[in-house]
C-alpha cells in the first residue's frame, strides 16, 4: 500500500465538478482581482464565526503581520508567541518591527500560560496564542489572564479551522485570528490564500485599508499600504470547500479517533491528549515516539509518508537563536511524527499505518 501524507487529489475527485465549474466561471466572468466571489467568501466565512468580521487577503502570514500593523504595533513592543510554532508567527512580529518573546509549550505542544505571565513586561502589547497541529489553547483561561494585563489576543488559527474550546470556535475569542488557507491546511486553496477576523469594526476596515495599498475607496490613499489580495479564482475554490469543512473536520476527527484506538496499547509513543473542554480539529496527527528517524524511515519503507512538525523549536533556528533553553519545545522537536491524515483517508489505510508502528516497535 502506498499512503500519501495529505491525499488532495482524492479530495479534488470528490467535488470535481462544482470545483471546475466554479473555476470556469471567474475565468468566463474575467473575475480575477475583486468581484463577487471574494465578497461572498468573507460573507461565508463570517457566517461560520458568529458574524465576525472578515478581511480576505493573500496568504496566513501577511494576514498576522497586516493585524499587527493595523494595531499600530511597532518599535519597542514586545509579543509573546510559543518556541514551537510555524516560522510566520514570529516573521509577522518582527515585520511589524517588534520583538518576539518566546514561552515554552506544554506538554501537548500548546503555549504554556502559566510561561506567558511570567514574560509579561510593561513592554508587552500582544500574545499570539497558536492552536498547533488543530489542537485549541484553553483560551478561556488565556483571555482571562489577557484581560487583566489589557494586552491584545492575536489567535493564530492557521492549523485550527473549527476547533473550539468548551463549545465556543477558537477565533472568536480574541481581539483577533489569523487564518491561513495555504492548500494543505483544513481548509485549503488551490494556491496561496488567507483571512483576518477582528471583533473590531474599525480595525478591520484599518486591515482592509493596508491591504489595498492604503487605499479607503479608489485612489484615496490614506497610508503607503501594500498589496495583500484573495484572488478571484481562490475565493471561488474556497466558496466551494468551505460547504464542505463541518463534514471533513468530522470525516479527520474519526480518523484521529482510529488512530487513537488502535496506537492507545504502544507504550513507545505518545498520542495527542485532548482536554475534554477542546474539541481538536486535526489539521495534523502527531505523536511522539521513540527512536522517531528510526520510525521514519521505516515508515518510508512500508510506502507510507510522514512528516516533522517540526524540526527545530522557533528559538533553535538561525534567525530566532535564543540562549535560554525552552525543554518542552525541545522535547517536542525531538520526538514528534506527524502521521498521514485527511478526511478522505479510509479505516483500512489508517490499519495499515497503525499496524506498521506496532511492527516497528516489535
Ligand atoms: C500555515 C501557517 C501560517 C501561515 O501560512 P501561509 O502559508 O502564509 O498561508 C501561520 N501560522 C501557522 C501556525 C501556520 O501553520
Amino acid at each position: 500500500m502506498k499512503i500519501e501524507f495529505v491525499d488532495l487529489h482524492r479530495q479534488y475527485l470528490s467535488i470535481k465538478q462544482e470545483i471546475d465549474e466554479a473555476i470556469a466561471d471567474v475565468i468566463t466572468n474575467s473575475a480575477f482581482i475583486g468581484g463577487e466571489a471574494i465578497k461572498q467568501f468573507e460573507q461565508n466565512f463570517s457566517e461560520l464565526f458568529d458574524n465576525q468580521n472578515v478581511v480576505a487577503c493573500a496568504n496566513g502570514t501577511d494576514s498576522l503581520e497586516i493585524i499587527l500593523q493595523a494595531k499600530g504595533i511597532g518599535k519597542g513592543d514586545e509579543i509573546i508567541i510559543p518556541a514551537l510554532t510555524w516560522i510566520s508567527t514570529a516573521e509577522a512580529v518582527i515585520t511589524a518591527g517588534a520583538t518576539p518573546v518566546f514561552v515554552d509549550v506544554d506538554d501537548e505542544g500548546l503555549i504554556n500560560i502559566a510561561e506567558i505571565k511570567k514574560a509579561i513586561t510593561k513592554n508587552t502589547k500582544a500574545i499570539i496564542p497558536v492552536h498547533l497541529y488543530g489542537k485549541p489553547v484553553n483560551m478561556e483561561k488565556l483571555m482571562t489572564l489577557a484581560n487583566q494585563y489589557k494586552i491584545f489576543v492575536l489567535e493564530d488559527c492557521a492549523q485550527a479551522h473549527l476547533a473550539k474550546w468548551n463549545g465556543k470556535k477558537i477565533g472568536t475569542f480574541g481581539q483577533a485570528a489569523s487564518f491561513s488557507f495555504f492548500p494543505g491546511k483544513n481548509l485549503g486553496a488551490y494556491g496561496d490564500a488567507g483571512a483576518m477576523m477582528l471583533q473590531d469594526k474599525t480595525l478591520a476596515d484599518d486591515c482592509r485599508m493596508i491591504a489595498q495599498h492604503g487605499q479607503k475607496g479608489k485612489h484615496n490613499h490614506i497610508i503607503s499600504g501594500r498589496n495583500s489580495r484573495l484572488d478571484g479564482l481562490q475565493a471561488a475554490i474556497l466558496n466551494v470547500k468551505i460547504k464542505h469543512l463541518q463534514k471533513w473536520t468530522e470525516q479527520r476527527q474519526t480518523v484521529a479517533k482510529q488512530y487513537d484506538n488502535l496506537l492507545q496499547e504502544v507504550s513507545q509513543i505518545k498520542l495527542p491528549q485532548i482536554p475534554k473542554e477542546g474539541s481538536c480539529v486535526y489539521h495534523l496527527y502527531a505523536i511522539e515516539a521513540e527512536n522517531r528517524d528510526e520510525l521514519k524511515n521505516y515508515l518510508t519503507e512500508k510506502g507510507i509518508s510522514t512528516a516533522v512538525h517540526y524540526p527545530l523549536p522557533l528559538t533553535r533556528t538561525q534567525p530566532f537563536k535564543q540562549q535560554k533553553s525552552f525543554p518542552n519545545a525541545e522535547r517536542i522537536t525531538e520526538r514528534t511524527l506527524s502521521m498521514p491524515i485527511f478526511a478522505e483517508m479510509e479505516e483500512i489505510e489508517v490499519e495499515y499505518v497503525a499496524d506498521a508502528i506496532k511492527a516497528f516497535y516489535k
